[in-house]
């Protein structure tokens, strides 16, 4: 999952980021509104965490202009308590959630993976294929009753492979929803990820659900006994 912070504060910015990494989301930072618009509007996120009090272009604006653009990605919005601005008016510019700062980093976290279930039609809540089980709020994996420790990255790609439910992704869109812009490698790091995952889900269970699709990418197959 993929996830946009437009918040001209560096502390907090990074704060944000360094958090929601932790949680297995890649993050990206927009500094100020119009930059934020620009990135948001790429469509590459599953959510943006927008800030109201922005330079150049203001949280309410970059929200009301990426609806005309009819850009629905799902947006909770940052307002100030005593501020000028009101949570009634971030929710009439379109946004979906707002929240209130100062705000802890769990209820934020709480919030957004709920606007995650929301947004882009039907997310469930625990993802199931076979009888592997990912649950992204407990950031919990499970292969029948074994639980599985899985690391943030490899998590976020096993995440990606379950959406999508049998269909190929490529190694490019792996990397676009589990690594940052600011990593600009080698896109093989993704099949350094796959033999990882390979060692953890498929040997110990003499199973090959992780497929590799020659040229095209990766498909999860649903094992049968
Ligand atoms: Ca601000």
């Amino acid at each position: 999952m993929r996830v946009l912070v437009v918040e001209d504060e560096t502390e907090l910015a990074a704060y944000v980021k360094r958090g929601l990494e932790r949680e297995g989301f890649a993050t990206d930072v927009a500094g100020d509104g119009e930059l934020g618009l620009e990135m948001a509007s790429t469509g590459a996120y599953d959510a943006v965490v927008l800030d109201i009090m922005l330079p150049k272009l203001n949280g309410y604006r970059v929200c009301a202009e990426l609806r005309a653009r009819s850009n629905w990605v799902p947006i909770l919005m940052l307002t100030a308590k005593d501020g000028e601005y009101d949570e009634a008016e971030a929710l009439d510019t379109g946004a979906d959630d707002y929240l209130t700062k100062p705000f802890s980093f769990v209820v934020l976290v709480a919030h957004l993976r709920a606007l995650l279930r929301r947004g882009g039609g039907a997310r469930p809540a625990v993802l199931t294929v076979g009888d592997l089980r990912l649950d992204p709020a407990r950031r919990s994996f499970a292969v029948g009753d074994d639980i599985v420790a899985l690391t943030p990255t490899e998590m976020a790609i096993m995440e990606v492979l379950m959406r999508r439910g049998g269909d190929v992704v490529s190694k490019s869109e792996i990397l676009d929803s589990c690594w940052d812009w600011a990593y600009d490698g080698d896109v093989n790091i993704v099949e350094v990820y796959i033999r990882y995952l390979r060692k953890k889900i498929d040997v110990p269970y003499g199973r090959t659900q992780i497929q590799t699709v020659r040229g095209a990418g990766y498909r999860l197959v649903e094992h049968r006994e």
